[in-house]
């Protein structure tokens, strides 16, 4: 089965319009002839609309780096689904260990979230990963199935994009192993095929933690990795462009 790859930028809390605005320009012209590779970028949502503009006629997409749960109403601070498409953003990452961690989002928040997103049109690229403490106690693989059961029983994972993050390897420079990330990645899909073989094939499950140009091509290279979430490299065009490169 062939997945194309999706390379996809969480920008999470930086930037400002005059950088987004070079960062843009640069990564567009630097991909315009890139073919075989799906790129996306998600900035903080006040710069979806300068995004969304800048955008409008490119091959690039660009999504949230979260959503409400809730449709509308009286949730001070929240944003909508409604409103992430009133921009034509094509995806929204769901559960990123940040908002787990930081902002206590547990599972089942997690999956209202991800099924919001999914009836409103939106593809939710929905993180999953361990701890360090739960790598060494060997409970990766129980608990990356329960992030992912929490959203199969509610919702399937079709028109939905899986990102496997290790926490331990997130903006910390350690990057897993493109073995360490098969291992898992191939879990994924096959913890997946019990409820639906085909979804499982057709998924794309990227692979986040310090990605750089660097160590992309040896991770993308891995069956089970379809592409790759960045973070801090997703702030350098040179690099960014590099990584979505490395995964054509
Ligand atoms: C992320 O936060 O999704 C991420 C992968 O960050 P970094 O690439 O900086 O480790």
């Amino acid at each position: 089965m062939m997945r194309t790859p999706l390379v996809a930028g969480n920008w999470k809390m930086n930037g400002s319009q005059e950088s987004i605005k070079a960062l843009l320009s640069a990564i567009s012209s630097g991909s315009t002839n890139l073919s075989g590779v799906d790129i996306a970028v998600c900035p903080p949502a006040i710069y979806i609309p300068v995004v969304a503009q800048i955008l409008a006629k490119s091959h690039i997409a660009y999504g949230g780096q979260n959503v409400c749960e809730k449709e509308k109403g009286a949730f001070t601070g929240e944003i909508a689904t409604s409103m992430l498409l009133d921009f034509s953003c094509k995806y929204v990452i769901i559960g990123h260990s940040e908002r787990r961690s930081i902002y206590n989002e547990s599972d089942s928040l997690v999956a209202e979230k991800f099924v919001a997103a999914k009836q409103a049109g939106l593809i939710p690229i929905l993180c999953v990963g361990e701890t360090l403490d739960e790598r060494e106690q060997n409970i990766t693989e129980k608990v990356v199935a329960r992030q992912l059961d929490a959203v199969t029983a509610v919702d399937n994972l079709d028109n939905a994009v899986i990102a496997y993050e290790p926490v331990w390897a997130i903006g910390t420079g350690k990057t897993a192993s493109p073995e360490q990330a098969q291992e898992v990645h191939a879990f994924i899909r096959q913890h997946l095929t019990q409820s639906n073989a085909d979804i499982a094939q057709k998924v794309q499950i990227l692979y986040g933690g310090s990605v750089k140009g660097s160590n992309a091509q040896e991770l993308f290279a891995k069956e089970d990795i379809d592409g790759g979430l960045i973070g801090g490299a997703s702030l350098d065009a040179e690099d960014f462009l590099r990584i979505c490169q490395a995964a054509v």
